[in-house]
C-alpha cells in the first residue's frame, strides 16, 4: 500500500509492504522512491512515527540520489550545492572575481566569476570546466584501454565526447566512439566500463549474445560496474 508522512515542509511518500520480519526496514531507491517493509500487523501509526524519526535521513538519501541524476534540471548553481566530479561530491563555492576561473580546492569546486548571481554564466563556466576535464581523462583512459580493442579491431578507433541526453556512449560503423561528457562526473571505472562496452560494439553493433560474450571476456565484472553507474547516476 502507499502512504505518506509530513515532515517540515516535505511530504515523504512511501510504499509499505508487510513481511515476516522483526524490524522495520526503510529503503530509498535511486529513483528516490521510499520503500518500507514492516513486520506483519504493525500499526500504521507506529510505522509513520518511526519514519518521522528517520525523515532527515530519508530526505538526505533522496537528495543524494538526486544529485547523481544527469537529467535533473534542479541545479541552481549557488554556493554549497553539491556537484560531482570523477565519482566524488564537491560543493560549489562561487567567488566574485574579475578573473574568471574554475578550480578544485579542498573538496570545493571554486567558480570565480564576474557576477555571483549570473547562474547561467556559472553553469556555462562549469560545463566548460567539465568538458576540459573530460578531454584529459577520457583521452587517458581511452589510450590505456585501446589495446583491448586492438585484439579484435585492428582499424583506427577515434574518441569523441558530447553532452548526450539519454545514453552514456555510442559507437559508429566507422570506428568512432562517442562518450557522454556527463560521464566525467562518474567514477573512473564506470568511464572505463562504458569505453569497453563501446569497444565491443566495434565488433558487434548490437546487444547480441556474441556482443555480451565479448564483453564478458574483456571485462568480466562489467555487471557490477554497470549497476554502480546506474545507481550512481540514474
Ligand atoms: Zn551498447
Amino acid at each position: 500500500m502507499k502512504s505518506s508522512i509530513q515532515y517540515g515542509n516535505s511530504i515523504i511518500r512511501f510504499t509499505l509492504q508487510y513481511a515476516d520480519r522483526k524490524t522495520l526496514g526503510i529503503q530509498v531507491h535511486p529513483n528516490r522512491k521510499v520503500y518500507v517493509i514492516a513486520p506483519i500487523d504493525t500499526d500504521l501509526k507506529k510505522i509513520k512515527a518511526k519514519l518521522k524519526s528517520k525523515a532527515n535521513w530519508i530526505l538526505k538519501q533522496q537528495e543524494f540520489f538526486l544529485s547523481f541524476h544527469p537529467l535533473t534540471p534542479s541545479r541552481k548553481y549557488v554556493n554549497g550545492e553539491t556537484h560531482l566530479y570523477l565519482g566524488k561530491q564537491y560543493r560549489l563555492k562561487i567567488i566574485q572575481s574579475k578573473n574568471e576561473d574554475v578550480k578544485l580546492k579542498r573538496g570545493y569546486i571554486e567558480v570565480h566569476t564576474i557576477d555571483k548571481k549570473d547562474t547561467l554564466k556559472i553553469k556555462y563556466q562549469l560545463n566548460i570546466w567539465y568538458t576540459n576535464k573530460a578531454n584529459v581523462h577520457f583521452t587517458n583512459l581511452f589510450n590505456n584501454l585501446l589495446p583491448i580493442a586492438k585484439t579484435f579491431y585492428p582499424q583506427k578507433v577515434v574518441l569523441k565526447h558530447r553532452w548526450l541526453k539519454k545514453k552514456w556512449g555510442s559507437c559508429s560503423t566507422k570506428g568512432q566512439i562517442t562518450l557522454n561528457t556527463e560521464l566525467i562526473k562518474a567514477p573512473k571505472k564506470c568511464i572505463e566500463y562504458v569505453i569497453i562496452h563501446e569497444f565491443c560494439h566495434l565488433a558487434y553493433l548490437n546487444h547480441s549474445k556474441s556482443f555480451y560474450n565479448l564483453l564478458d571476456k574483456k571485462l568480466p565484472n562489467w555487471r557490477v560496474i554497470k549497476h554502480q553507474l546506474e545507481h550512481f547516476m540514474v
